[in-house]
């Protein structure tokens, strides 16, 4: 399969033990003595190149093995922490070390970020990326991903998605069957409710939580298929155990404080009508606030509708 895979079965004389069994030579490489191709009697290992990069050094630690020189591909140093088959982690390094790259090897199937800027899930594949890319030819887009957290393979098929641009964004969509993620907003509902001194009404945000442990209006996220004030009255009773009409909208905006999930906020006013106050689901405070002594707020755009509120 490959010269590092074979070396082990080849019966070249007496030199050659196994590729494990070789010993690990003691002279010392510069970059350009390394040779180009595997050595047959004896091993060098990464602390033995003098200019190896600290990734590389590290690469075999947490599996406990030595990091082995293999061969020149291209522009690349390829070496291996691990044995030539079962879990081993391939490591090209650039010839002047301005690149690092892994192929993570489990059994017969593996994942690397190849010379090519893609995900590789056969070393072959991988290696051939360093033969055909040297270091700083990337041909994927430099953001693959115009936010955080989009999909990677097709919902509906599996297939890995390539980035395009459509309608002047760059959007994930399936070679394969077409879909196209048409990425959209989330949307959330708040209640605002007041009591008869004028103090809001305002939950703190639990372990788990965005924004752990600040406060916010109570708000959630519009189920599928959900109506929006149902949504709204929903999230109160059970963030704040009250039970409330929601009336008219008070204040919209767009949310961006977590990029992988943008969310649009409606902001209802809300009258009590029944209920007991307790903290509950996601939520493990609630009180009620003057506006000029609120607790720390979890999100700028509640802060933007309460200085709307005091006027200013
Ligand atoms: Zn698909």
């Amino acid at each position: 399969m490959t010269d590092e895979h074979s070396a082990k079965t080849r019966d070249s004389g007496s030199e050659l033990i196994s590729v494990d069994g070789r010993p690990f030579t003691d002279r010392v490489y510069k970059t350009q003595e390394l040779p180009d191709t595997p050595t047959r009697s004896f091993r060098i290992a990464a602390s033995s190149w003098t200019e190896a990069p600290e990734e590389l050094l590290e690469a075999g630690e947490d599996l406990n093995e030595p990091v082995a020189y293999i061969r020149r591909i291209g522009p690349w140093l390829l070496w291996r922490a691990g044995p030539p088959v079962g879990r081993a982690r391939y490591v090209a390094v650039a010839a002047d070390a301005s690149e690092v790259l892994s192929f993570e090897l489990h059994g017969k199937r593996g994942v690397g970020a190849g010379a090519d800027g893609r995900n590789h899930d056969r070393f072959r594949s991988w290696k051939e990326s360093l033969r055909d890319h040297g270091p700083g030819e990337s041909t994927a887009p430099e953001h693959p991903h115009q936010w955080p957290g989009e999909y990677t393979y097709c919902p509906l098929c599996a297939t890995e998605l390539e980035t395009v641009e459509i309608y002047d964004h760059l959007r994930r969509r399936c070679p394969s069957c077409g879909f196209i993620h048409w990425r959209n907003p989330g949307v959330g509902a708040a209640v605002v409710v007041f009591d008869g001194e004028g103090k809001v009404l305002m939950v703190r945000r639990g372990p788990g939580s965005t924004r752990s442990g600040y406060w916010s209006i109570p708000a959630g996220f519009v189920d599928y298929g959900e109506e929006i004030r149902t949504a709204a009255a929903r999230e109160l009773l059970e963030e704040t155990g009250l039970v409330a009409e929601v009336g008219d909208v008070m204040f919209v905006a767009s949310n961006f404080h977590d990029p992988s999930k943008l969310t649009v906020g409606i902001w209802f006013a809300g009258t009590v009508t029944g209920g007991v106050l307790a903290a509950g689901d996601d939520a493990d405070a609630v009180g009620w606030f003057a506006l000029d002594d609120l607790p720390p707020l979890a999100f700028e755009t509640d802060a933007v509708l309460f200085e709307r509120l005091r006027g200013g």
